[in-house]
């Protein structure tokens, strides 16, 4: 699983403060710089674990760990929060569009998972809100994403929506209006992606973008690939001005930095992660459970 690198350093770190009972400045000290280490080491940006440092020091002399009669605990309760404060506090929800259909524009680099999470996004949202939603091709470049978009599609069930090669932005704009006229209040774009952040892809996703004004647009990001994936989520957001990402293959083991940094850097926050290969493996994130996870 993810981050078990940084879950054991954390513990290791807090397990010496643990048997302290009461703490010196020096005691402090000691494990801030573990904790610095443990998210250096899961590839946490220096910028953010910085920022995230002093915030955690300033809180713990503030709230006088010193004088405390369980000092570790508290420590430990202010990086949960920090944590989680980190990670964007609360979940943030997918929006919907006041008059349907919503339409939610995927992108990302190529084996991010995009076309997958199209379709679990998509059967999320049947399942849970019972949404009718409908998957449009968008992808025309892999010769083999328009056929993936409808083998998963038909394996929850949702329409596909396709027309071959076709402009993007035609194939975009045809999907709505199909949508419209059979009851599709939600409509998922497979756009193409490319194994660099390129103008020519961002030329193309801004064009669609300004075509058919979705409700929101998701970057699908791949956890496994750590501050790679903070890059392109920067790269999109500048180019795109992006609602929030999908983070995918938590399952695999990532060592962190891509969770605990992207909402930090972009300011858009992670709205849903990505746990497994099969097509129900898609959850809400949660930075609370998130952080508690973390801190095991
Ligand atoms: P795209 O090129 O961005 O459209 O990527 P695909 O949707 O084709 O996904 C690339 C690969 O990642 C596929 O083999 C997916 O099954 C796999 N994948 C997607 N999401 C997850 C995830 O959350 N966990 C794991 N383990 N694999 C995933």
């Amino acid at each position: 699983m993810a981050f078990e690198g940084l879950t054991e350093k954390l513990s290791a770190a807090f397990k010496k403060l643990r048997g302290k009972g009461r703490l010196s400045e020096a005691d402090v000290k000691e494990a801030m710089r573990e904790i610095r280490l443990a998210l250096l080491e899961a590839d946490v940006s220096y910028k953010v674990v910085k920022q995230f440092i002093a915030q955690v020091t300033e809180k713990a002399v503030g709230a006088d760990v010193l004088e405390a009669l369980s000092p570790a605990q508290m420590i430990i309760k202010i990086v949960n929060q920090e944590l989680t404060d980190l990670m964007g506090g609360t979940s943030a929800k997918l929006e919907i569009a006041s008059k349907p259909p919503t339409i939610v524009m995927m992108v990302g680099l190529q084996g991010a998972g995009k076309t997958t999470n199209c379709a679990k996004l998509a059967g999320l949202m049947k399942k849970q809100n019972g949404k009718r939603p409908l998957l449009a091709a968008c992808d025309i470049y892999r010769p083999a994403a328009i056929k993936q978009l409808e083998v998963v599609g038909q394996q929850l069930d949702l329409p596909v929506f396709q027309m071959g090669q076709a402009n993007p932005v035609d194939i975009a704009k045809a999907a709505i209006a199909h949508a419209k006229e059979h009851g599709n209040d939600m409509v998922f774009l497979d756009t193409a992606g490319r194994l660099h952040v390129d103008e020519e892809l961002m030329d193309e996703l801004r064009a669609i973008k300004a075509a058919v004004e979705p409700t929101e647009i998701l970057l699908v990001v791949d956890a496994m690939i750590g501050q790679d994936a903070v890059n392109a989520a920067k790269a999109f957001d500048d180019a795109l001005d992006i609602d929030g990402v999908v983070l995918t293959k938590l399952d695999g083991d990532a060592r962190g930095g891509a969770a605990l940094s992207i909402k930090a850097v972009t300011g858009k926050p992670i709205k849903f992660v990505g746990v497994g290969e099969k097509l129900d493996q898609i959850e809400v994130f949660h930075p609370d459970r998130m952080a508690s996870r973390i801190l095991g």
